[in-house]
């Protein structure tokens, strides 16, 4: 697509925001040419070209006035009073008190659960929250439970990591072995047994790294949840909340979420309703999907940035033997054919071995850490993802995609809903 790129310069005053989206194929620089400006909690350095990919929604806020530049193909930007971003500095200002009141007492930073209906800005407010935590040398813990749109790995997983550092304005945060599990499908009602045990288990893993380090124990947690919050959503909610103990829960946008979590929340938690920002982008289905796709396709590529090419899929052939695939969740059985002491629910977190065919092709793996069937797998973490882009049934062997070139690390695959085609973008 031939770029005609025209240039625009945007004055902001105090508490003002440039909001602007990139259409799709199209990308848009950035530049600071005056004053001091940040896109969700990052600083922006002046004078420095950032560009902008295809679809990106930003913000660009400032505190104290500033001049900026922005190059598009067409424009989509406007300015903005009435940002809800002085209520969200005194947010992240009271769980810094909590901080310090932690850092005195040798006790435990704020443990803060983000929740509210899909696109109201949970993931903005979790990101802004963690870069001014991050920009205090704090080390938050970033939990991301959002299945469908998460930041820590692909769709499908869910995934937590420490932030130390403010997240890169283009590539988002630089996660130093973050540690990740498989679910497999993209909302957590697909199985819900599994989400409720995996957020049970990713809570012990957190505790475990707060009672190891105390910059991370005095810094707290920041759980980022789905959009999932009517009937048994809500009840996940419930379930995050319990398992990570959290003692701040922030609302976003939704009065009845507030009401009903003030009312069912033990008093110790601080349950506050806060504004939707009014330049939040509302999605639809196809986008969502379109975002998953790229996430995974990032996730094999790197982030697209100009002329950079060095990260690839590897394709690999390996043998049958050498690989174990699973699905996990059995098919529901009536309840008269259940063996006995066995629950509906069992079959749901039941790993059932699956044999290379065509069914499986284009699908995304995950690479367990479980070293054989007898580990609690599904408790294990991941190493990362593959994918299985052919089989050749007289050989016996498949094709497995991975972003590394080296051998695989386990040969326990586990099956994802989620398909990668390695087609040019
Ligand atoms: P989901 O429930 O789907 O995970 P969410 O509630 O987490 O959604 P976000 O992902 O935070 O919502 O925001 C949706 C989109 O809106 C993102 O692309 C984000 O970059 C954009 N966005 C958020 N705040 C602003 C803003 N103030 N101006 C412009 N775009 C924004």
């Amino acid at each position: 697509m031939s770029e005609e790129k025209k240039e625009e310069e945007y004055r902001l005053e105090k508490d003002q925001e440039l909001r602007f989206e990139v259409e799709a194929r199209a990308t848009a620089t950035l530049e600071l040419l005056d004053g001091m400006a940040e896109i969700f909690g990052t600083e922006l350095t002046k004078g420095k070209k950032y560009l902008f990919e295809s679809c990106s929604k930003v913000a660009v806020y400032t505190w104290h006035g500033c001049v900026v530049k922005i190059s598009f193909v067409t424009e989509v930007a406007y300015i903005a009073d009435g940002t809800p971003m002085t209520v969200y500095v005194n947010v992240h200002a009271a769980l810094e008190q909590m901080r310090q009141k932690a850092d005195e007492e040798r006790s435990r930073g704020p443990r803060v659960m983000v929740v509210g209906p899909t696109d109201v800005g949970k993931s903005t407010l979790c990101r802004l929250l963690l870069n001014y935590a991050a920009r205090l040398d704090r080390a938050s813990v970033y939990v991301d439970l959002d299945v469908g749109q998460g930041e820590v790995s692909i769709p499908g997983t869910i995934g937590a990591a420490v932030v130390e550092r403010p997240a890169e304005i283009e590539e988002g945060y630089s996660l130093n072995a973050p540690l990740v599990f498989h679910y497999g499908h993209t909302s957590p009602s697909s199985n819900y047994p599994l989400f409720k045990m995996l957020v049970s288990r990713m809570a012990e893993c957190v505790n475990k790294k707060t009672e190891k380090s105390k910059k991370c124990n005095v810094s707290g947690c920041i759980i980022n949840t789905g959009g999932w919050i009517k009937g048994a959503g809500y009840d996940s909610l419930k379930h995050i909340a319990g398992s990570f103990e959290v003692d701040v829960i922030l609302v976003l946008g939704q009065e009845r979420l507030y009401s009903e979590l003030k009312r069912d929340m033990p008093d110790f938690v601080n349950v506050i309703l806060l504004p939707k920002s009014g330049g939040v982008v509302e999605r639809n289905q196809h986008q969502r999907s379109d975002f998953r796709d790229q996430r995974v396709r990032e996730y094999f590529y790197g982030p697209k940035k100009n002329g950079d090419d060095s990260f690839f899929p590897h394709p690999t052939e390996v043998s049958y033997n050498d690989i174990k695939l699973y699905k996990i969740g059995a098919p529901a059985l009536p309840d008269s054919m259940l063996p006995l002491g066995m629950k509906k629910e069992d079959n749901k977190t039941k790993l059932v071995p699956l044999q290379p065919g065509t069914n499986i092709l284009h699908h995304v793996f995950s690479v367990s850490t479980a070293k054989s069937i007898e580990d609690a797998v599904l408790e294990c973490n991941v190493y990362g993802h593959v994918v299985i882009s052919g089989i050749d049934p007289d050989k016996l062997t498949a094709t497995v995609l991975s972003p590394s070139p080296e051998k695989l690390p386990s040969s326990i695959l586990l099956l994802m809903d989620m398909q990668f085609m390695d087609i040019d973008m």
